[in-house]
């Protein structure tokens, strides 16, 4: 019989969306509901355990799941040593140190002596440490922009990502510290069998995670003007250049960056680009 792994997914949180929009994204079928522990995939050999995200490092090293996505800093936190096997560059957030209105802020070392609420205790006093600054973390699991106010903390290290909520509690952010994004982690000791569906479950992540910061485009183009939209277009591949009927003329298509996208499109337009059309990409190999 074919192995099974299984994934223990988040069951409700920042992580969990895009968690199982990955795995769909891979072409595998399951259905979640939020309800229950746990789940199957139809046509794949994965079982999903949905559970809190604190928990997925210690069920992973326990073997009670093969792999899991969680936060970079709920992993480094828990101080196990697990396989990082990828970084899926979602959830990003960074752990920076804020203080109050009027807080001379210098650096870490304006931190030597004071209190620091945080939920990340192994993660801040190991940067501290790093930098010879010794303070006195407070550990507090929820509501750490609130610890100033209420007198117990100093200043704060906790997860931001807008920065938003730390303004709304009188605090400003003075510096990122530690920078996370959801990870995949797996069980070090996995039989060969298990570790064989994973390398395809990987493979089809690599594809999708390709895919997602590209766009294809296709579009016509006056045929004198290849060379200079190939130069434009850059990336690893030469464009595919098909002729057209008018043999002025040739229809041009490449993948490009999404980051480069638009300055791609405008010196497109100016070379006399013509009929461009913009198309997602689902998934892509090297
Ligand atoms: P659970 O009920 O599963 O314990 P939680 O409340 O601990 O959930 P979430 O708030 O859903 O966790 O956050 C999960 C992860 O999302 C965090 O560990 C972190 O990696 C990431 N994240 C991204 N942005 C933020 C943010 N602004 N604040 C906190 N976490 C963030
Ligand atoms: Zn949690």
């Amino acid at each position: 019989m074919e192995s099974r792994i299984s994934i223990a997914v988040q069951k409700s949180g920042r992580l969990s969306e895009k968690s199982l929009d990955l795995i769909r994204n891979c072409g595998i079928d399951f259905y979640a509901d939020s309800r229950v522990l746990k789940a199957s995939a139809n046509g794949f050999p994965l079982d999903f355990l949905f559970v809190r995200d604190d928990d997925i490092p210690q069920y992973v090293a326990d073997g009670v799941a093969d792999i899991g996505i969680v936060g970079r800093n709920e992993y480094d936190e828990t101080g196990l040593s697990l396989c990082v096997v990828r970084d899926l560059k979602f959830a990003s957030c960074r752990l920076s140190v804020a203080v109050p209105h009027g807080f001379d802020y210098q650096g870490l070392k304006s931190l030597e002596g004071k209190r620091i609420a945080t939920s990340y205790p192994r993660i801040l006093s190991k940067i501290l440490k790093e930098n010879g600054v010794s303070a006195t973390p407070v550990v507090v699991s929820g509501s750490v922009e609130v610890t100033v106010d209420v007198g117990v903390a100093d200043a704060i290290a906790d997860l931001v990502s807008t920065g938003t909520t730390l303004k709304m509690n009188g605090l400003e952010e003075a510096e990122c510290i530690y920078k996370s994004s959801a990870i995949m982690i797996a069980r070090p000791d996995i039989s060969d069998d298990k570790k064989a569906v994973l390398e395809s479950l990987l493979e089809r992540i690599d594809a999708v995670m390709m895919a997602r910061h590209k766009k294809y485009i296709l579009f016509n183009l006056p045929a004198d003007k290849t060379e200079e939209a190939a130069a434009v277009i850059g990336g690893m591949k030469s464009p595919t250049v098909t002729p057209l009927m008018d043999a002025g003329w040739v229809s041009v298509q490449s993948a490009v960056d999404e980051d480069r996208f638009w300055a791609v499109f405008e010196k497109l337009k100016k070379l006399g680009a013509e009929g461009i059309l913009v198309m997602n990409i689902e998934k892509m190999t090297e």
